[in-house]
């Protein structure tokens, strides 16, 4: 009988949500800016638990020190941003929902240590954080019967951790990347930084794609082609007046 009940509530629920999902024409907004935080922050620590994560030395307060200046730029709306060092070989980096970013030790020296290239990274995944764009799409891909679960009271977000760092959530759309392509270049030159540096990595990262496409396991193989993206950020570059050392 209580199974039964259980199941109607269920049915009704998933109902509703139903609804609410068509109502809304596929964008729904069913998870809030807290919860978007709780789920960055279990899903930060899972991560943090299996890799040679750095917050201490002083390479890791540099690019802290860089992180910061470009997240105030980016604000408001205001997440407690945070920005990590990995100490792994991989030209990579990302951000999770509600503001933790990681940046790969190989790529900051990919990137020879410019703090102008290693800016606007840093703003492309701010941008994907106070966006929500791995959070809208979370709210796409659990569907129905997570949410359902959650609504029923379970203490459901270490599981949504856990589909945040198995699933590729950080497969953003085109439009997402285009977006954080540009905005990066705004928060950066915001912050005091060249925002044509920007040229530069998406340059760098055209080069090493050809040559070794495994790096790039999170932030480049899922983005747009470098060369449509160098393309849209000189049209962004040039409507908005910005110019700089690397692309004068
Ligand atoms: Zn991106």
């Amino acid at each position: 009988m209580a199974t039964t009940a259980r199941l109607l509530g269920l049915l009704v629920l998933l109902a509703a949500l139903g609804l609410l999902l068509a109502g809304c024409g596929g964008t729904t907004f069913l998870i809030s800016t807290q919860q978007e935080i709780e789920i960055g922050r279990d899903a930060a620590a899972e991560f943090d638990a299996e890799h040679n994560v750095d917050r201490d030395s002083p390479e890791a307060r540099w690019l802290q020190g860089i992180g910061n200046r470009v997240a105030a730029a980016a604000s408001p709306p205001d997440y407690p941003y945070n920005f990590t060092l990995v100490r792994e070989d991989v030209n990579n980096a990302f951000a999770l929902p509600g503001g933790p970013i990681y940046f790969y030790q190989g790529l900051i020296e990919t990137l020879d240590h410019d703090e102008h290239q290693v800016a606007w990274v840093l703003g492309h995944e701010i941008t994907h954080v106070r966006q929500k764009h791995a959070i809208r799409r979370l709210e796409r891909a659990i569907g129905a019967q997570l949410l359902i679960e959650w609504a029923l009271g379970g203490d459901t977000t270490k599981d949504i951790a856990a589909i945040i760092t198995g699933l590729s959530l950080q497969h953003y759309t085109r439009e997402n990347e285009h977006m954080a392509d540009e905005l990066g270049c705004r928060w950066a030159a915001e912050a005091g930084y060249d925002p044509t540096a920007s040229l530069a990595v998406l340059e760098t990262f055209r080069e090493l794609q050809g040559r070794d496409p495994n790096d790039f396991e999170i932030l480049f193989m899922s983005h747009p082609g470098n060369n449509d993206r160098a393309e849209a950020v000189i049209r962004y570059l040039q409507a908005n007046g910005y110019s700089g050392a690397y692309y004068p």
